[in-house]
């Protein structure tokens, strides 16, 4: 984290236009999940968003909400944005628990996490929002209009210019999601989620790429009680707040097949599975490790972590600082580092 770095060496990288007017942009978006008590969050963010990269790329936005946005949540948001915006609400289909989830064992469930103070564990729409994020909203009749999205959250921060179209290095170098922040997980939120997977590829071991990137998923040197105590699982997924994406490995057959398996089990209700790890786990296993990559230009925050290159496009960072002492031991980013990427990757900046 020490060394110093600039833009990813690759000979494609896309330059800001002269001409924004003229210019042709990837089939892309900005996406938000974000209720109307979040307009000052939001637009906290989106200036720094606009600030660093989107006054030279002028992507549109989608902001999804499970209820309807207010007059004043659209006007505020819609004032900081150099492009076109989005407004949409949820189907309620897609957003509710479904009917067949067992209130019963739900309760019982939610009680046990709260008992272990597992944060949200008793708050339903954390819980809708977790299995919006892990199965809906790539097929949202918004979102399905575009193949890649960068998911922003409330409150974030940004620290570098970004003076390449990251879109189109996503495109061009074949890369299916990117990432800042690698993190061990709450274990007792994931208990079932790796014992489901193992049980799907069971079926479907056909789905598993041939360069998955299987050891960091599986590995307990540097974490072993929390490997044990998800059942196999090391608990190490990317930091979903922040994702650049590509939704056709969501609308694959593979993503589609596993999450509807994983959704029939109930574990978003009975336990609270986030969707970090989900998209972790199926991004893990069903991809190619080379078209997984790690953005370590792109200076990123979401309270309590922290990804800050050594880099003279940022600012207000501490270069390699992840995080208060206290909390260094959640970083999982050297298991990826050390397990998964190889030369080329490692190299790549
Ligand atoms: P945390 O980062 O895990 O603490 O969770 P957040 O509270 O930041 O929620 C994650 C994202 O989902 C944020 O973008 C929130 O604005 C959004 N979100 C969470 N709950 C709801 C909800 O009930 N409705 C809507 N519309 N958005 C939500
Ligand atoms: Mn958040």
């Amino acid at each position: 984290m020490g060394q110093t770095i600039d833009e990813p060496k690759v000979d494609n990288l896309v330059k800001p236009p002269e001409d924004p007017a003229s210019y042709e942009r990837a089939n892309a978006t900005f996406m938000i999940l974000a209720r109307n008590q979040d307009s000052s969050d939001v637009v906290h963010t989106i200036k720094q968003i606009e600030k660093h990269f989107n006054s030279k790329f002028h992507y549109p936005y989608v902001f999804l909400n499970d209820a309807e946005f207010s007059k004043h949540f659209k006007e505020r948001v819609q004032k900081e944005i150099s492009s076109d915006a989005y407004f949409e609400t949820i189907d309620p289909k897609e957003w509710n628990q479904p009917d067949d989830i067992d209130k019963e064992r739900q309760n019982k469930g939610m009680q046990e996490l709260a008992n272990e103070n597992v944060a949200y564990a008793r708050q339903l729409s954390y819980h809708n929002m977790c299995r919006y994020y892990s199965r809906g909203f790539y097929n949202h009749p918004r979102m399905k209009q575009f193949k890649y999205y960068w998911r922003f959250e409330p409150k974030t921060e940004y620290y570098c210019d970004i003076d390449y179209d990251v879109f189109k290095f996503m495109r061009d170098n074949h890369k299916i999601y990117g990432f800042t922040l690698a993190l061990y997980d709450i274990h007792q939120s994931i208990k079932s989620l790796w014992p489901r997977t193992m049980e799907f590829i069971e079926q479907h071991p056909e789905y598993v790429n041939r360069n998955a990137s299987f050891s960091w998923l599986v590995n307990d040197l540097q974490n072993p009680q929390k490997a044990q105590y998800a059942n196999g699982y090391s608990t190490c997924h990317f930091w979903s707040n922040f994702e650049i994406a590509d939704m056709d490995f969501y609308r694959s057959n593979a993503y589609s097949e596993w999450i509807e398996y994983m959704d029939q089990t109930g574990g978003f209700y009975y336990e609270r599975w986030g969707d970090a790890p989900i998209h972790s786990v199926a991004v893990s296993l069903f991809a190619d490790k080379s078209n997984i990559h790690w953005f370590r230009d792109i200076g990123y925050n979401h309270i309590p972590y922290t990804n800050c290159p050594n880099s003279n496009k940022c600012t207000k960072c501490s270069p390699g600082k992840f995080s208060d002492a206290n909390l260094r031991s959640e970083n999982c980013l050297t298991n990826w580092w050390n397990l998964e990427m190889d030369e080329a990757a490692r190299n790549m900046y």
